[in-house]
């Protein structure tokens, strides 16, 4: 492509008219000083009023921004001892013993814009740029598939090669692998925000969940830090307003910590729930994510900008903060962090985890570790048995199910059962015969055996009609059906 060709594309990207409608008198939801004033208003909160909110929070309602504000203004140990426990509980309660698993996969890392944290900015000479080509992209999602995989995540930096068009075809190309029984059954993107016709044409081929992050709420750090089509902060911020329109359902947000102050970027995280709730008759986000900034191949930025650096134990704060303030939402805690910090933060509320990560473009068939592909370098390298063994140790089971979205569990339906915490009675066996698809088909010898006591112990816990069902559906896998679910 060359670059007056990308230029004029460039120019037309951008429909105003598709984001100003939602504007009241030129102003979007997030006004900066509001922000502010709560957090300010809320300190120093009585235990009382604190207690009163969790006790809210573990109804399943969610919150109001003065009542996150005064979350975040706790300072006592023992209150955030509760906020943590309640976290975990209201998690158990929305979606039980429950974590879903699924691979990111690179596919494109061109790019015209220049945020300067990303590994992948324009301006960056250090990365080698990548797009996989039809056959690169079959030979990934078979690799992946081979691990086990049934959801993935599928990234693509903003370039006209990697158009809506193009993701569309991936999405294609990547439904159509079946490999000895094996299937991508779930294709969620990251990618730039997209006019209403291109969301329309992802919405047909089968998108799964449409994820954009704000990266950062507060609007002057937003504008400092982007150059190209993302600095248009209004573009960015109703992406997922356009996508609902458009008819798909499930659409998520998250926030890059690290780049401002994080208490304020929970709040505009909160901000974002309420307005799409709004919008879109109760229907939230989907999932939120909470990703912390990493160091990048050839990007000073991180080393540069300390000031906002996330430390793990206010990690850990925001993170249960956000699990109490919409506590129906589906969180996701990427490898970009360690073990140890995945260990902490599993029990505060989080829903979905990604295992066998490999971001290099063309990484996964390779199998090679290449940080000059890398957007940003990830810190959890274990592999999916690995994690999924973790798991199963602390008693939760991994689910590879889709069978929610299959038939028609997305959106608003999905947010009802969410709200009534009913998420973990319809999915949970379902989750039990997709575990139970997996210990036959991929896991090592020891990952069976801790998974299969696992899968006896959660059976005593169904209803017992429905432990009937299962019972006979996992003798039929036992003899080699796939894919039955409830
Ligand atoms: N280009 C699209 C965009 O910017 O929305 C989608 C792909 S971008 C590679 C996906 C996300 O990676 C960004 O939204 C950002 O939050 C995250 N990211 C970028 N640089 C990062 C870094 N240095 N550390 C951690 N996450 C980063
Ligand atoms: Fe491009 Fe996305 Fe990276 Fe920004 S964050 S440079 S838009 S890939």
């Amino acid at each position: 492509v060359t670059e007056e060709a990308v230029k004029s594309w460039m120019h037309n990207v951008i429909k105003r008219e598709q984001y100003e409608k939602f504007m009241e008198g030129g102003k979007d939801f997030i006004n900066d000083e509001e922000i502010w004033e709560k957090l300010k208003e809320n300190s120093k909160p009585e235990p009382s009023k604190v207690r009163d909110i969790i006790a809210k929070a573990l109804s399943l309602e969610r919150l109001e921004p003065d009542e996150t504000a005064t979350l975040l203004n706790v300072e006592d140990k023992e209150l955030w001892q509760e906020i943590f426990e309640a976290a975990g509980k209201i998690k158990e309660k929305v979606y039980g013993k429950r974590i879903v698993t699924f691979a990111p996969l690179y596919v494109s890392n061109y790019c015209v814009n220049d945020c300067e944290y990303c590994g992948y900015r324009i301006s960056n000479k250090h990365i080698k740029r990548k797009q996989l080509t039809e056959e690169e992209l079959k030979a990934e999602v078979e690799a992946l598939v081979k691990q086990g995989h049934k959801r993935l995540i599928m990234v693509y930096g903003e370039h006209p090669s990697s158009d809506a068009r193009f993701i569309a075809k991936t999405l294609e190309i990547t439904y159509g692998i079946k490999i000895e029984g094996g299937e991508i059954r779930r294709v969620n993107v990251n990618a730039a925000p997209m006019s209403i016709e291109d969301l329309e044409l992802l919405r047909d081929i089968g998108i799964g969940t449409y994820q954009v992050f704000q990266e950062t709420y507060h609007h002057e750090t937003y504008k400092r830090l982007h150059k190209g089509i993302k600095a248009d902060y209004h573009w960015r911020l109703y992406s997922l307003h356009r996508a609902m329109e458009a008819g798909v359902d499930d659409v998520a947000i998250g926030a890059l910590f690290g780049l401002y102050d994080w208490r304020f970027e929970v709040m505009g995280l909160l901000y974002h729930a309420i307005d799409l709730e709004k919008r879109f008759g109760g229907v939230g986000p989907h999932t939120i994510s909470f990703p912390r900034l990493e160091p990048a191949v050839g990007t000073p930025f991180y080393e540069k900008n300390k000031k906002y650096i996330v430390s793990d134990e206010d990690f850990m704060k925001l993170v249960a903060v956000i699990r109490l303030s919409v506590p129906y939402t589906g969180m996701i805690l990427t490898a970009r962090e360690p073990k140890e910090v995945r260990e902490k933060v599993l029990p505060l509320g989080v829903t979905q985890l990604d295992f066998g990560t490999n971001i290099g473009v063309g990484a996964y068939s390779k199998g090679a570790y290449s940080p000059e592909k890398q957007q940003f370098l990830i810190n959890d390298e274990r592999s999916l048995d690995e994690g999924i063994r973790w798991l199963a140790e602390k008693g939760l089971i991994t689910s590879f199910c889709t069978a929610g979205y299959r038939c028609g569990r997305t959106g608003n339906y999905f947010m009802d059962i969410a709200k009534k915490g009913k998420v973990h009675k319809l999915c949970m066996p379902n989750a039990i015969l997709t575990f139970k698809e997996y210990l036959l088909d991929y896991a090592s010898e020891e990952t069976r055996k801790v998974g299969e006591k696992l899968i006896e112990k959660e059976l005593e816990s169904l209803d017992p009609k429905i432990k009937g069902i299962i019972q006979d559906y996992l003798k039929r896998i036992e003899k080699g059906e796939r894919d039955l679910y409830v």
